[in-house]
């Protein structure tokens, strides 16, 4: 089973992200394309493990799963998948929506939320064409970046403007490495479970993120 999705689910909201850690640009964007959309549920899916050694220092599936699961809790339309952090190999978007239209069948309409900066690389990403058929898209703001389609069907895109938060998980680990606060950039309990388990604490704070895969 890929998550718990309420059956009266019908249109659902897809938000992938190495999530390391989760923090409320994250959360807001999430939110608000709810709300635009009329989505019925998000489910946040973070993306799996790179098992080369040059990216030993990413965080395990299994922290950044916690951490997201911590940070959905208290909002009923937020859920959590496995999906990707269980596939074995880098998380291409394409097999995601795959294995998310087997587990939940065709009368759920997919809409994948992505960032400025990760939507201007769709056209990289693995079988992009057959993404695109899968859900539509919805490219939100993101500070620092432009908000452009990249090339997509104007039918298969839509742009919207939410609120800016200047929040990146890299500035979040540089910040715990440093000794700064994180305090409101992430939820509370993200913060106690990093403080708790000594995440980041030796965080490279120039060279993070996940080199593999579509994100
Ligand atoms: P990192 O710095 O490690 O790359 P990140 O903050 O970019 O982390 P990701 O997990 O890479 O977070 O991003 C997941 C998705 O969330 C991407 O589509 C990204 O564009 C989007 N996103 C992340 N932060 C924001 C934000 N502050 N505002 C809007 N969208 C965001
Ligand atoms: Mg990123």
């Amino acid at each position: 089973m890929v998550y718990a999705l309420d059956p009266s689910t019908k249109r659902l909201g897809i938000m992938g992200g190495t999530f390391d850690p989760i923090h409320h640009g994250h959360l807001v964007a999430a939110s608000e394309v709810a709300h635009k959309f009329g989505l019925d549920q998000v489910v946040f899916v973070p993306t799996g493990q790179p098992w080369q050694k040059e990216v030993e220092h990413v965080t395990t599936a299994e922290h950044r799963y916690l951490m997201s699961v911590i940070a959905t809790a208290s909002d009923e339309r937020f859920e959590v998948s496995r999906v990707d952090i269980d596939r074995p190999g880098p998380t291409f978007t394409v097999d995601t929506l795959r294995d998310l239209r087997k587990s939940l069948g065709n009368d759920v309409e997919f809409f994948f939320i992505t960032g400025a900066d990760a939507l201007s690389k769709i056209l990289t990403w693995r079988d992009h064409e057959e993404v695109v058929k899968m859900a539509h898209l919805v490219g939100v703001t993101r500070p620092g970046h432009k908000l452009i389609n990249p090339g997509l069907p104007a039918s298969a895109i839509t742009l919207i403007e939410i609120p800016a938060l200047a929040i990146s998980s890299t500035d979040v680990r540089a910040r715990v490495a440093l000794g700064e606060p994180i305090r409101y950039l992430v939820p509370e309990g993200v913060a106690f479970h990093i403080h708790k388990h000594g995440l980041y604490l030796d965080a490279d704070p120039s060279d993070r993120g996940n080199p593999q895969g579509d994100m």
